[in-house]
């Protein structure tokens, strides 16, 4: 069962209800895009480290490159994604769904390359390989209801399922038996494990 959100309405691709953090990270999706593919991250920064809120100043292009030593690895770095969903399952939207987040680069699915004109991207905070949280489950079920409520979703998949050999996110602790079983009947196409 997924609880449900309050003031669940869309206005301009933004989902009322939920935070937003709104990123300079996006551009136009081109014209005609058919939106029917959410791609599945895993994030943490640095790496194994929750609820410290460098996930949305990456994002917001607001992190201190010097307040780590991972952060060198990625200094400059410009990304973003529709939504974040940290540990307790607090639900966090940067980009309009209606544009294109920054979240999946190079990659390919269903036959079609560039996978950010016309998917949604959901991080998981969460460290690459390793399990997520009950809250977190709840929270992405009730956000997967909503977007299908908006946009005509036929696929989901990982970061690793669309840039195979490149990305390796959200990982094998990502279960996605159990996702699969709390989205019910939804007519939709999962990775083939
Ligand atoms: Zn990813």
């Amino acid at each position: 069962m997924s609880k449900a959100l309050p003031n669940a309405l869309w206005q301009r691709g933004w989902l009322q209800g939920v935070e937003h953090r709104p990123s300079p990270n996006f551009g136009p999706r081109p014209a005609h895009a058919s939106i029917d593919l959410v791609v599945l991250h895993s994030i943490s920064l640095p790496p194994g480290e929750f609820g410290n809120g460098c996930i949305a100043q990456l994002f917001c292009n607001q992190l201190d490159w010097d307040a780590h030593p991972y952060f060198q690895s990625i200094r400059g770095l410009e990304v973003s994604s529709h939504f974040v969903i940290d540990r307790h399952g607090h639900i966090i939207q940067f980009v309009s769904c209606d544009d294109r987040a920054w979240h999946a680069g190079r990659s390919h699915y269903r036959g079609r390359d560039n996978c950010n004109d016309d998917s949604i991207g959901i991080e998981l905070e969460g460290l690459e390989g390793d399990t997520f949280t009950d809250a977190q489950y709840t929270s992405l079920c009730a956000l997967m209801q909503q977007l299908q409520q908006a946009y005509a979703l036929a696929y989901v998949a990982g970061h690793e399922h669309v840039a195979p050999g490149r990305k390796a996110d959200p990982g094998p602790g990502f279960d996605w038996k159990r996702f699969r079983s709390s989205m019910g009947n939804s007519l939709l196409n999962y990775p083939n494990r």
